[in-house]
């Protein structure tokens, strides 16, 4: 069982430092790296340009990020969205959304997963719970913006 070596450069991986000072152990220094799109990891030695991928993910992962979100729909429609405040005052029950990307901030901890998605409120990106709407499958490339 190999280990995968990838360079930085390559498989469009989005890759973050995880560590804040470099790791010493078994007399190797190493970086501890991220990739915040899909969610692999692995160690770069030194200053070399290459990621040693932690594990034994799949190789077309390792070679071809792909952004982990576990959801397979585009849009959403609102059942009953408990949150309060002018930001969420459009999403009525029935109205239908389309999930957006999070806002750069949140983009590691509150991404598009299965607890919840982002959808564009009134005036700023939103991000509506599991519970509060059901998945609408397909292409609908529209946004419901109602203003009270
Ligand atoms: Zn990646």
């Amino acid at each position: 069982m190999g280990k995968y070596i990838i360079n930085l450069e390559e498989g469009n991986h989005n890759w973050h430092k995880v560590n804040m000072i470099t790791i010493t152990k078994n007399k190797q220094m190493y970086d501890k790296y991220k990739c915040l799109k899909c969610g692999i990891t692995g160690k770069r030695h030194g200053l070399s340009d290459s990621i040693v991928i932690d594990g034994n993910p799949n190789k077309d992962k390792v070679n071809n990020c792909i952004e982990e979100t576990g959801i397979n729909y585009t849009n959403i429609k609102i059942t009953n969205c408990k949150a309060i405040g002018k930001a969420f005052s459009n999403l009525l029950p029935d109205s239908i959304h389309l999930i957006i990307p999070p806002p750069i901030e949140y983009k590691d901890k509150y991404k598009n997963d299965y607890s919840g998605v982002w959808v564009m409120g009134v005036g700023e990106p939103v991000r509506v719970l599991k519970e509060e709407f059901i998945p609408v499958r397909g292409m609908i490339r529209r946004t419901v913006l109602l203003y009270k």
